[in-house]
């Protein structure tokens, strides 16, 4: 094995933000590709280029000993190149096609018989049609590639619902189909984090609950309330399932629905740390940053017990209407010692995701109160 202490990550957003510090106190040199000027990840950028671009991603490879991503949209042909240049790339591009496309990873979810909504490819609205007339008259529909928050995702009740997506597919490179779910009648949202290394050892945090606003993740509970036994271990059985399956190497967040016949579901999926895993950096023993950083260099996994009872995590989104997130510190510190604030250095704007909190302790309601309570400084 070659040398393994510079991490290259793609892409300059929050989640590469957050992997500096984890890279910072592991002694780790961490480099960063950012799309654009002045992104979150800034401080370890080593320049501004297009990660689609072959030669401009080739060039960054070669100043690290291994690639991984703050995203998952790297183009396989990219990704591909630097494989065959015996660049190590994680996660792998067969396994990162499975976050890449809707229909592959429920189509590859079904082979390795994982739980999950009914689902069908449609390529027109004759097809929707039918498949609206099989589950009651209503479903979701879903652009297979490049969705994200809510967006790409639409409820739909009749066979013409969706023909502007149709029509924009068949423009594109992407194929024609497009994914329809039956809508599932869920109780709530969970997300089980897990991380697995190119060796194959595999861990899981425990199982968590998200709660969504229009489609953006607002809140997270962990543990996921009355999850204790079974219900934890099915969804950490599904997820270490699918890392296994798809070769996943790195952090793994599969989102899962939890029905009101208390089955789990897997809507889909993310491989690089995700929203649903930031209490870990104040809840857990080990975050799901350095866990990942871990993983990516082939290093043995850091212990996921958490460190208290309860971590509530609540987004900052949108941020302040006038001024920044840290014009609100000496409020918001004042009324909730105990709460960390987490900034991602972006200019507020309406819904985005400027920051997060996070409260632990014994008593759920107490930290939810803390949480919510602290949050709710940082926004107009
Ligand atoms: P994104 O890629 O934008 O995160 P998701 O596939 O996670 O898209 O869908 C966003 C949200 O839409 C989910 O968190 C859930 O609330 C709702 N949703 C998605 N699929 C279904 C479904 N089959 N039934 C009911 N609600 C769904």
């Amino acid at each position: 094995m070659g040398k393994r202490d510079t991490i290259g990550v793609i892409g300059g957003g929050q989640l590469a933000r957050m992997m500096i510090p984890a890279a910072v106190n592991l002694g780790l040199t961490i480099k960063v590709l950012e799309e654009a000027p002045g992104m979150s990840a800034e401080l370890a950028a080593t320049g501004v280029g297009d990660y689609r671009d072959l030669a401009t991603v080739l060039a960054f490879a070669e100043t690290v000993d291994v690639i991984t991503f703050d995203h998952e949209h790297v183009p396989q042909t990219v990704l591909r190149e630097l494989v065959s240049r015996g660049i190590p790339v994680h996660p792998g591009p067969d396994a990162l096609l499975y976050a890449q496309d809707k229909i592959l990873m429920r189509e590859r979810l079904s082979e390795l018989g994982m739980p999950m909504p009914e689902w069908a490819a449609v390529e027109s609205a004759e097809q929707l049609g039918d498949f609206l007339a099989e589950h009651g008259g209503r479903a979701v529909v879903k652009t297979p590639r490049g969705g994200y928050d809510g967006k790409g995702v639409r409820i739909v009740t009749e066979a013409h619902g969706a023909d502007d997506w149709f029509l924009a597919l068949a423009d594109g490179e992407h194929g024609s189909a497009l994914l329809v779910e039956e809508v599932v009648d869920f109780r709530r949202e969970l997300a089980q984090l897990v991380a697995r290394r190119p060796s194959g050892d595999v861990v899981a945090w425990p199982v968590v609950e998200t709660v969504q606003l229009d489609g953006v993740c607002a809140e997270v509970i962990a543990p996921a309330p009355q999850s204790a036994g079974k219900l934890s271990d099915v969804a950490a059985d599904i997820a270490i399932s699918v890392a296994t399956g798809l070769g996943v190497t790195g952090v793994l967040a599969v989102e899962l629905f939890e029905t009101t016949d208390h089955r789990l579901l897997v809507n889909e999926l993310a491989m690089r740390p995700h929203n649903s895993g930031h209490w870990t950096i104040d809840g857990s023993t080990t975050s799901q940053f350095e866990q990942h950083l871990r993983a990516v260099l082939d290093l043995p996994l850091g212990a996921t017990g958490s460190k208290d009872a309860w971590s509530v995590m609540v987004n900052i989104l949108g941020g302040p209407a006038h001024g920044t997130l840290s014009d609100r510190y000496p409020a918001a510190f004042e009324a909730h010692p105990i709460v960390k604030v987490h900034s991602y250095g972006k200019e507020p704007r309406p819904g985005r995701k400027v920051g997060h909190v996070t409260a632990t302790g014994a008593d759920l309601d107490q930290v939810a109160y803390e949480a919510r309570g602290a949050a709710a400084f940082f926004a107009d």
